[in-house]
């Protein structure tokens, strides 16, 4: 027999297939809805200013070489991404009880912090390595999680009957879950919902988690592109740590920077004591070591130096808010076409009310399907759109065609 006989055709990314069905499609009007990454205003990608300010600086510099990082990464990076999320006053940096190492991006975040839980996480008694992700979640931790032998299970969190957060069966299933579950929580911008808790209910699901012994994997992929503000988006980080609750956190600069491509992540393991940080993070260093030797320098390079720099780090904060204020604009301009100007029929208040790149309308997978198929509108059938894709050309045709499939 052939040697790969056995191997199966995997399906194609759902994501991915989408975006290439958009690209193929030669109506002059499609749209894209599916896009994860930030467009501007005429649906190009946009480099931010301060990153191409940085990226001069950078390459202008004479004693810029090509040699290794050390494996847990660029130090002035981490360091300055551990305040970034944490804070600049955190007590838990000031005390060197933050582990952090740097990773490929938000995703090998999100990888090396499951494999290290993995490893030596100390489970539940009577139970097998799981972890509760919401339903729904980012599709890619189901497979990072089974990739390090972690069984996902869900805990609820859409409700769809009010497009909003499903609170109470959310809050009962971290008080049945077995005392030490691992949750793995959206710190901001929940993909694919836009739904967030409010910050009552942070503190209420911060008390349960805490009284339960349960261990928090925060997933940070959105600092900063929610709100605008970059403290505003750590708010339930800050206050989980300041509650002592026991917790990691995956860090992406792919947003909030626009670096997708370059792979900037940090993942911050939070520990008890500076003695068990090191001991943390000098297993941290052995898996990284035998997965990808050492990190990617470049964009860590930007970041360290957009982040270390006074002028630079306020030029980053102006050009974060230009993103989701456009966001933001976006938002309250479909609302108004929907409600005002459409009538169209239901309630579009979820709209304005989710926040972050993403939002789920609520409309039926077969509606979803009718935008792709005869408006040339492409989203996931889930019925999310990625506000990103919408811009002052484009949002009344969307806005049109979606009055059309729910009437
Ligand atoms: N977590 C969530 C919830 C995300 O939405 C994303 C980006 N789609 C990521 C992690 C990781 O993205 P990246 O690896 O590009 O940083």
């Amino acid at each position: 027999a052939e040697t790969w006989e056995s191997v199966p055709l995997a399906p194609p990314d759902a994501i991915y297939k989408l975006t290439g069905a958009y690209k193929e499609d030669a109506y002059p009007q499609k749209v894209n809805l599916g896009v994860g990454a930030y467009r501007d205003d005429n649906n190009k990608p946009w480099i931010l200013p301060v990153v191409k300010k940085a990226t001069d600086i950078l390459l202008n510099d004479p004693a810029l070489d090509h040699e290794y990082l050390p494996i847990t990464g660029l130090p002035e990076f981490t360091s300055a991404a551990a305040r970034l999320v944490l804070g600049a006053d955190s007590p838990a940096i000031a005390e060197g009880r933050v582990a952090s190492v740097q990773t490929i991006s938000g995703t090998g975040a999100n990888h090396l912090g499951a494999l290290f839980l993995s490893r030596f996480y100390h489970w539940p008694e009577g139970t097998e390595k799981q972890a509760y992700l919401s339903d729904p979640t980012w599709i890619n931790h189901f497979q990072i999680m089974r990739g390090v032998g972690i069984t996902p299970i869900t805990y609820p969190y859409y409700d769809p009957a009010t497009i909003g957060l499903a609170f109470g069966a959310y809050l009962a299933t971290i008080r049945a879950a077995p005392p030490g579950s691992v949750f793995v929580l959206h710190a901001c911008a929940h993909n694919p919902t836009g739904v967030d808790p409010t910050r009552a209910q942070w503190t209420q699901i911060c008390e349960l988690v805490l009284e339960r012994k349960h261990y928090v994997f925060f997933d940070s992929a959105y600092q900063g592109f929610a709100s605008g503000d970059l403290d505003a988006d750590a708010w339930a980080v800050r206050e989980f740590v300041k509650r002592g609750v026991p917790l990691l956190i995956c860090q992406s600069f792919a947003k909030n920077a626009g670096l997708y491509g370059e792979r900037v992540g940090a993942l911050h393991v939070v520990a008890p004591t500076q003695e068990t940080a090191v001991r943390i993070k000098s297993q941290l260093s052995v898996l990284t070591r035998s997965e990808i030797s050492s990190p990617p320098a470049h964009g860590a390079r930007l970041m360290a130096l957009i982040m270390n720099d006074a002028a630079l780090f306020e030029e980053w904060k102006r050009d974060i808010k230009t993103m989701a204020q456009r966001i933001i604009a976006m938002r309250k301009e479909l609302h108004r076409l929907l409600t005002e100007e459409l009538k169209t029929p239901g309630n579009w208040d979820h709209i304005v009310n989710q926040i972050g790149m993403f939002s789920f309308t609520g409309i039926s997978q077969e509606q979803s399907q009718a935008l792709i198929e005869q408006a040339h509108v492409y989203l996931t059938t889930n019925g999310r759109i990625s506000m990103a894709g919408l811009n002052s050309h484009n949002i009344r045709y969307f806005a049109d065609c979606l009055d059309r499939v729910v009437r």
